[in-house]
């Protein structure tokens, strides 16, 4: 089931009884997620994710634009109506209830002809429990389970409805490093198997990146860039986007173009053909950087951490005074040791910006 956002602004009135000023949670946000993907809604705190995703279900209505689930405008349906099924933060089982119990609780509340038979509901709820691989534990109390198996029952309870849409609001938040990694794979398993459309919103771009088929990245409510993550981590847009995607993160630096050549200080460090003279913000993705003896960029070296296949360099650029982070390959003979390290530039690790618009300059 495609989900067609278009237009969509969420209006807040004000929570301070002082500051009448309204908040605008979600501003003219128009995206397609396409059938049977999983989508990630990525921003920093306050950037209307959560807002949106509970526009898509139907507990919030928006102050204009539609919604559309395939050719059904959904925008007035009631949430109940709208067959979505929906995994929070916190688990919210009843603690009371079995495992099976808690599973089975969407069906028994269904009316009428849509009620499954008993029979029907425990068949079903026992599938749910196997695709999230917790159908041992029908008979504990969520009290006697992990944070991670209490997750997966909360994601079995939205599957037995068989949604048309799975919405998550950051379901891994609660879980430690180690089932964090281990959920969110298994989020990725469970979606492919299904197809079910699948819109999740986090903050993490990490976990944004490693599940996703498409990111959409936001800020202040405004849609600011979607793609695959690749791409988008390959090509941001703008500042914003650069530096909320990847780690270690982006290296930011304050540069000049001048005869289509990139001075950071007064090194020139990359050839830039035809952008014309102006200041610019540099952004240089930590793999950008090329170990040369001969290298334009000179900086002092403060450290190096050996990750195995790679080496990641802490050192200050002497030009711009500015510490960086260069991930480079173990086979480079870089050495703590040294007082100074020199790299080229990888032009296509390079991104400049406008020093006031920060949008993208291409060269
Ligand atoms: P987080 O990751 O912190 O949950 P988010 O990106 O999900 O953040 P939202 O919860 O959607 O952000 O909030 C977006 C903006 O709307 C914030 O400024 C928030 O304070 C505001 N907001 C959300 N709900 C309401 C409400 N019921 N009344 C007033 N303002 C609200």
């Amino acid at each position: 089931m495609e989900v067609k956002m278009e237009k969509i602004t969420k209006i807040f009135p004000s929570r301070d009884k002082k500051d009448k000023a309204e908040v605008v949670a979600v501003n003219d946000f128009s995206f397609e997620v396409p059938d049977g993907s999983l989508v990630c809604l990525l921003g920093p705190s306050g950037c209307g994710k959560s807002t949106l995703l509970y526009m898509i279900c139907g507990l919030e209505t928006p102050t204009s634009g539609r919604i559309n689930f395939g050719e059904q405008d959904v925008t007035d349906l009631p949430a109940e109506k709208r067959g979505v099924g929906l995994v929070f933060q916190n688990y919210a089982l009843y603690p009371h209830l079995t495992v099976r119990q808690n599973i089975k609780f969407p069906l028994e509340n269904l009316k009428g002809e849509e009620r499954p038979t008993k029979e029907e509901m425990d068949k079903r709820a026992l599938e749910a429990a196997k695709l999230v691989q917790i159908d041992g534990l029908m008979d504990r109390k969520p009290g006697q389970m992990s944070g991670g198996q209490q997750q997966r029952v909360a994601i079995a309870r939205a599957l037995v409805k068989m949604p048309k849409v799975l919405l998550m609001d950051e379901p891994l938040s609660n879980l430690d490093a180690r089932l964090r990694l281990q959920t969110r794979e298994e989020i990725r398993r469970i979606q492919r198997e299904t197809g079910i459309t699948t819109i999740f919103v986090t903050h993490d771009q990490e976990e944004a990146m490693s599940i996703s088929d498409m990111i959409v990245v936001m800020k202040d409510g405004v849609l600011h860039q979607t793609g695959k993550p690749q791409e988008v981590y390959d090509n941001p847009v703008n500042l914003f986007v650069a530096k909320f995607l990847g780690t270690p993160a982006i290296n930011v630096f304050e540069g000049k173009v001048k005869n289509e050549n990139l001075y950071i200080g007064e090194e020139a460090v990359l050839e830039v053909k035809g952008v014309e003279d102006k200041d610019v913000w540099v952004g240089i993705r930590p793999e950008g950087f090329d170990p040369d003896e001969n290298g334009r960029f000179t900086c002092k070296m403060q450290g190096i951490d050996v990750m195995g296949r790679d080496i990641s360099v802490v050192c200050r650029n002497m030009a711009s005074k500015e510490v960086i982070r260069a991930i480079v390959s173990a086979e480079n003979d870089v050495k703590a040791s040294s007082m100074e390290v020199k790299f080229n530039i990888k032009p296509h690790k390079t991104f400049l910006f406008d020093k006031t618009t920060e949008e993208r300059i291409r060269f």
